[in-house]
């Protein structure tokens, strides 16, 4: 009997908890995200410690969700808008220096999409899409059960396909991605762009607006929605997925939102695989990645998973 650790790591809040050999949350807990990361990795060796002190049962392993694209071989995170001084530091050797026991690293969009698949909304489902919308969009897909990772570890970077061919210029360099189209500060710039002002609201503010019936606000969520609906269908179209989870800030505009989505993707989806795919919204929250990085150490330590 042991317990498992999950380890999430987001722009602004650290998020971390224990699992047991049930796979039930038995502590969970978050901290602000350091800014260096010497204090990151002080940090962590900590609430190890802490988790180790405060446990009669033994801590078997540790999973981690880093933000930004991590490179299996190389055992690095290549690039990370969120948390650009995690590029390219050598996060293996650094971990070893004080976790004795297995560890094992991955993307915190794909571990959020492994809580959903053992713990949250698609438990238990074939296969998955998830999509986090929020200031920018992650995105994890299980296949046959399985995290499909890609050859490189890249996989699943739907927020990077282009839903706009005329859209604006994304952080990975293309144009109109997903991640553009949808997120919050996008749904701002079309409130702007249909009220021709330079009124400076929040994404929230502007959801209080269309909830009040606003038309530009409804509107600018619309606009958004629809090129969320463009992208559920690129992933209907490829993947036949069992479920597409919906999960993220941006998401809690609901309906708003979704209507719109949901019409584009019916329209753009083949119909057969449209009607076999369960579009639903995500379960566990900002809590997903621990949740999921929890399971992936408890899961990796299982041959052939
Ligand atoms: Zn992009």
């Amino acid at each position: 009997m042991g317990l498992y650790a999950g380890i999430d790591l987001g722009g602004t809040q650290l998020k971390y908890g224990l699992i047991n050999e049930e796979e039930q949350v038995v502590f969970h807990h978050s901290t602000k995200t350091p800014n260096s990361i010497p204090e990151l990795m002080e940090l962590i060796q900590q609430l190890i410690q802490n988790l180790r002190n405060q446990n009669s049962q033994p801590l078997v392993s540790v999973g981690f969700g880093f933000p930004g694209i991590y490179a299996h071989r190389e055992q690095r995170i290549l690039q990370s808008p969120n948390y650009p001084s995690i590029e390219n530091f050598d996060l293996v050797p650094a971990l070893s220096a004080f976790i004795d026991i297995p560890f094992f690293i991955d993307n915190d969009a794909n571990m959020a999409a492994y809580g959903e698949y053992k713990m949250g909304a698609a438990k238990d489902a074939h296969s998955l899409v998830l999509l986090t919308i929020g200031s920018g969009v992650g995105t994890g897909i299980i296949i046959e059960g399985r995290l499909w990772q890609g050859a490189c570890g890249f996989a699943g970077e739907l927020g990077h396909a282009t839903v706009n061919p005329d859209g604006e210029k994304c952080n990975c360099g293309s144009l109109g991605c997903l991640e553009t189209e949808v997120s919050g500060p996008k749904i701002v710039k079309n409130f702007q762009g249909l009220t021709r002002s330079r009124q400076t609201l929040t994404s929230k503010e502007i959801f209080l607006k269309a909830q009040a019936g606003d038309k530009a606000a409804l509107e600018a969520f619309s606009q958004a929605g629809r090129f969320l609906g463009i992208g559920i269908a690129i992933a209907i179209n490829v993947l036949n997925p069992e479920k597409v989870i919906l999960g993220g800030g941006v998401m809690k505009a609901g309906d708003i939102l979704l209507h719109s989505a949901l019409q584009e993707a019916r329209k753009r989806s083949y119909k057969y695989a449209f009607e076999c795919c369960t579009i639903q919204r995500a379960r566990l929250g900002n809590r997903a990645g621990f949740m999921g990085a929890a399971c992936w150490a408890k899961d990796k330590l299982i041959p052939q998973v």
